[in-house]
């Protein structure tokens, strides 16, 4: 299953992210944490993210492509993935478009997590991560409404609205539901992880 998870920062994509590929045996690819990986490992894509990510910008769509391309390249994104914090705005979701059609991959479902924006606020003080700046997160915001959040309109009928308030386990299992995957089957091999 190839699958996106969206949503604005605090809203708990990253840990609903986790904790879904792992049971579905995807990769969870985040380019937040490809970048950051980048970042603690020196390289040269790292310093040219770093620079974006500390005042709270997008890196260039272009950057970033290239980047995502090479990750599902690999070959344990062939039995599905879920992409979390890309595409995030219509430009990269048109590259994507014609990445995933070039493939004859196209994405299955869009999994779209809200939460209310004291919610949202709250929890991204209490993660304390270097870029969580009051300015920085006011900014990201910002950029999710005006440019994520057209995404919704963008992939239409694939769009699965979910609300993130409440445990990790309650928002997890509106998921699972919301995807009509009940219980702990899922479709075909996407169990399996040994790939
Ligand atoms: P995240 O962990 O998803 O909040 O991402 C942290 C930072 O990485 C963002 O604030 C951006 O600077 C950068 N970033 C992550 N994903 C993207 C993307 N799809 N396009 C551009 N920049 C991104």
């Amino acid at each position: 299953m190839r699958m996106m998870i969206i949503g604005p920062q605090g809203a708990g994509k990253g840990t609903q992210a986790t904790r879904l590929t792992a049971e579905l045996g995807i990769p969870h690819v985040s380019t937040g944490d490809l970048f950051r990986a980048n970042i603690t490992d020196g390289t040269e894509l790292g310093t040219l993210a770093k620079s974006y990510m500390d005042a709270g910008q997008l890196v260039p769509d272009e950057v970033t492509q290239r980047m995502v391309a090479d990750r599902l390249s690999q070959p344990d994104a062939a039995k599905g993935f879920l992409l979390d914090g890309f595409p995030r705005n219509t430009q990269q979701a048109d590259w994507l478009s014609g990445e995933l059609a070039h493939h004859h991959t196209p994405i299955h479902r869009v999994i779209l997590l809200t939460a209310p924006d004291d919610v949202l606020i709250e929890r991204m003080l209490d993660r304390g991560r270097a870029d969580d700046t009051v300015e920085a997160i006011r900014r990201r915001l910002d950029i999710f409404h005006a440019e994520t959040l057209p995404l919704v309109e963008y992939y239409g009928e694939k769009v699965v609205k979910i609300d993130g308030y409440g445990t990790v386990d309650e928002v997890h299992d509106r998921i699972i539901k919301a995807l009509g995957l009940n219980g702990s089957e899922s479709p075909g091999n996407a169990a399996r992880t040994d790939g």
